[in-house]
């Protein structure tokens, strides 16, 4: 399935009308985090497929004035997405499930993990893949995540250090890609994707169109 995978940044190219033309034929949207709801509100509506996103760790609620009258509610989701965090879909022939946030590294609320708290949020995923796993033969084919894996594209000061989790959770559920974001790119030379066991890790920043196939079964 044709994908496109946004992360970090909002890119002038998809926020205009001219993204239709850009994007071209795609099936789904796919969010690493880290962008404001409205440019995955616009790109939801200009390109009218499903949408997945999980939160980075800069997740934060806003509000809108949404129904009649003078009340506003608080939405604290972008209209239109589904929040993948801790979730498993299945979306045509893929099996996505997702981790939000990052390394904890302040007291901020919420969309910090300490790595412990991570494993926390794998072991509530993990019941979601053994049915996968029991329905389709497979746990998942994509992994949306805002953080890297620790080691794999992730930096040593505290806030870009990547999980380690994420490498148990790669080694034990096979999932064919992890797509992230949260490492902003600068520079035309470094590693955006990268082989770990059976996954292909990719950085997504600012935004990729790429092609995602379900795993291949042995
Ligand atoms: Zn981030």
């Amino acid at each position: 399935m044709r994908a496109l995978v946004i992360s970090d940044k909002v890119e002038p190219i998809l926020y205009s009308a001219g993204i239709t033309r850009h994007v071209g034929a795609i099936d789904l949207v796919i969010s690493c985090g880290d962008l404001p709801h409205y440019y995955l509100e616009f790109i939801t509506s200009m390109l009218g497929k499903p949408t997945y996103y999980v939160y980075g760790n800069h997740g934060r609620e806003v509000e809108y004035q949404v129904g009649k009258g003078e009340t506003w509610h608080r939405v604290t989701e972008p209209m239109g997405a589904t929040n993948l965090h801790a979730a498993a879909v299945k979306e045509g022939d893929l099996l996505l499930a997702g981790l939000e946030g990052s390394i904890r590294y302040n007291d901020a609320p919420r969309f910090q993990y300490t790595e412990q708290a991570m494993w926390a949020e794998i072991w509530r995923l993990a019941p979601k893949l053994m049915m996968n796993r029991i329905r389709y033969g497979r746990y998942l084919d994509v992994l949306v995540a805002h953080s890297p894996p620790w080691g794999i594209h992730d930096q040593p000061d505290r806030p870009h250090q990547g999980f380690k989790s994420f490498l148990w959770f790669m080694r034990r559920f096979k999932p064919r890609y992890l797509l992230h974001g949260h490492i902003h790119l600068y520079r035309r030379n470094v590693v955006t994707e990268s082989l770990f066991e059976a996954t292909t890790v990719i950085n997504v920043y600012p935004y990729r169109l790429m092609n995602l196939e379900p795993c291949v079964r042995p």
